[in-house]
């Protein structure tokens, strides 16, 4: 391949080594077996190469042309509005990005002795009051690296607290039939084998449902509120109590606490355990699988299990306490994400109480504004109840005339937006989920309302062959899947 950046809407981006041209140089080092080199290195000289083959030789501009121009392929957060439901795709303020790469924070080492880490434990420990506080639990740790992680730390204490009490005969566990596929995942992994609970013809739990499923082999349930649908689960205390009474225990996945913070609290509300999604409700850029952060949180009878070590405090003194006899151990290498949970903390600090539930209503109104901008011209399954902080539409209207939930995806990407999560939750045929979150504005919402109105009224030829304005555009999904190319190899001519 020869030439580089946008020709027309083509992706021509070569990879490194085809831009590669012997004897280029983007930083001068010592040469090996020198004085020079020998003198600076800890590396023995038996251990070093003389050569690497094919390893690629480029300036510093090319590298960071290459890259730069890549970084523009990509569709993202900080180029347009990017409304996919259940991920809250909010803006990332900088200002977080700029403290979580302090000095004292970045290069702070895990090994640090604590009394020369005071500083970011301070930190860290009141990010877990602050989380205490916005759940209305007991307490929180905040070592899991991702919701998922944290639905599995979470399921993990469940687990370890029916053993204590030597009740080994619950080995499965309630999943509403709308739930996030990593619930039943982190289940199995806990040996927990998935039942699934319908949801009623309002979206929500059917309480009927639950109460023939509901017995002493149950470990617990595992429950998104506002749920998949985007709706409050509105008979969530009385699920509460019917689990409760035969002695399970409640597991609240908090990957939509952005339509809750400052309005509400799972721990009021009856649940035992949950997770935040930081990166989520109080921003981190997450795009592409990381990173994340999923601090739990929990009620007092699931603590003895923590992992080690658990941050405490005594007399202004901030430790880690490994000194924990029921502990399930470590779930991961040292303490959490540290950089994702301190962006946590600088949004949380920033906005305040009252600033946090402003986000919250304003998360919420700017998805009832779509509904009903949208309603009529989409079928919303649930449309007489209002939403929470994402609504939800099916392509069941648009199916008349043939077109999909696929078509208007793709056309959105035309249209300069990224497409909403879609066919997602399953219970709903061609599924929209759109979650516009707090950080957009009126203007923005309206665009995307309008191209969303004149999408609806498009006849299924204007979708053949979208996107055009893409690097990519439409894939040939059989020849990939029947020749795929999975290494480069070098052309050799
Ligand atoms: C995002 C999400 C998860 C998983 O969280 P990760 O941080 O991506 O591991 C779980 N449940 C729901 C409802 C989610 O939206």
């Amino acid at each position: 391949m020869t030439g580089y950046g946008k020709t027309g809407l083509v992706l021509t981006e070569p990879i490194l080594h085809e831009l590669s041209s012997k004897g280029n140089k983007g930083i001068d080092l010592p040469v090996s077996g020198t004085k020079d080199y020998t003198q600076d290195s800890q590396i023995p000289n038996s251990l070093l190469r003389e050569d690497i083959s094919d390893f690629p030789e480029l300036s510093e501009p090319e590298i960071v042309r290459h890259f730069t121009r890549l970084s523009t392929y990509n569709y993202s957060l900080d180029g347009g509005f990017y409304p996919l439901g259940s991920c809250t795709m909010k803006y990332n303020p900088k200002l977080n990005e700029v403290v979580s790469q302090f000095e004292g924070f970045a290069q702070a080492h895990p090994l640090t002795e604590d009394e020369d880490s005071q500083g970011i434990l301070r930190l860290l420990y009141e990010l877990q009051e602050d989380l205490t506080e916005i759940s209305g639990m007991d307490t929180v740790c905040l070592h899991p690296s991702a919701g998922s992680h944290g639905e599995l730390l979470g399921m993990m204490l469940i687990c370890a607290y029916h053993e204590s009490r030597k009740d080994f005969n619950r080995k499965k566990v309630l999943i509403p039939d709308s739930a996030h596929g990593t619930n039943p995942s982190s289940a199995a992994i806990c040996d927990l084998q998935t039942v699934t609970v319908k949801s009623g013809p309002d979206g929500q739990i059917d309480l009927t449902a639950l109460n023939e499923l509901m017995d002493e082999d149950i470990a617990g349930i595992m429950i998104t509120n506002p749920n998949c649908c985007g709706l409050f689960e509105s008979r969530f205390e009385q699920i509460c109590e019917i689990v409760h009474q035969k002695g399970g225990l409640v597991y609240f996945d908090g990957a939509n606490l952005n339509a809750l913070v400052g309005m509400a609290r799972p721990g009021d509300m009856g649940a035992d355990v949950l997770h935040f999604n930081t990166h989520k409700t109080f921003s981190t850029p997450h795009g592409g699988g990381g990173p994340g952060a999923g601090p739990i949180a929990l009620k007092k009878i699931l603590e003895p299990f923590l992992p080690k070590p658990v941050l405490v405090k005594k007399n202004d003194f901030f430790h880690w306490d490994y000194n924990r006899s029921e502990s399930i151990g470590r779930v991961r290498s040292f303490f959490g994400n540290t950089g994702v949970l301190i962006r946590a903390y600088c949004f949380i600090k920033t906005l305040g109480a009252s600033g946090l539930r402003e986000m919250t209503e304003t998360a919420v109104l700017n998805a009832n504004y779509i509904k009903n901008k949208l309603e009529n011209h989409f079928d919303v399954p649930f449309k007489n109840q209002n939403c929470m902080h994402e609504v939800l539409l099916s392509d069941k209207t648009l199916n008349e005339k043939q077109v999909t939930t696929l078509n208007i995806a793709k056309a959105l990407i035309d249209k300069g937006f990224h497409p909403p999560t879609i066919y997602f939750p399953l219970i709903v045929h061609g599924a929209m989920l759109i979650e516009p979150t707090e950080s957009e504005s009126r203007a923005t919402l309206d665009h995307f309302i309008d191209t969303m109105i004149d999408l609806a009224e498009k006849p299924v030829e204007f979708f053949e062959n979208l996107p055009q304005k893409s690097y990519v555009s439409k894939v040939d999904e059989v020849k990939a899947a029947r020749t795929p190319v999975l290494r480069w190899e070098k052309i050799r001519s």
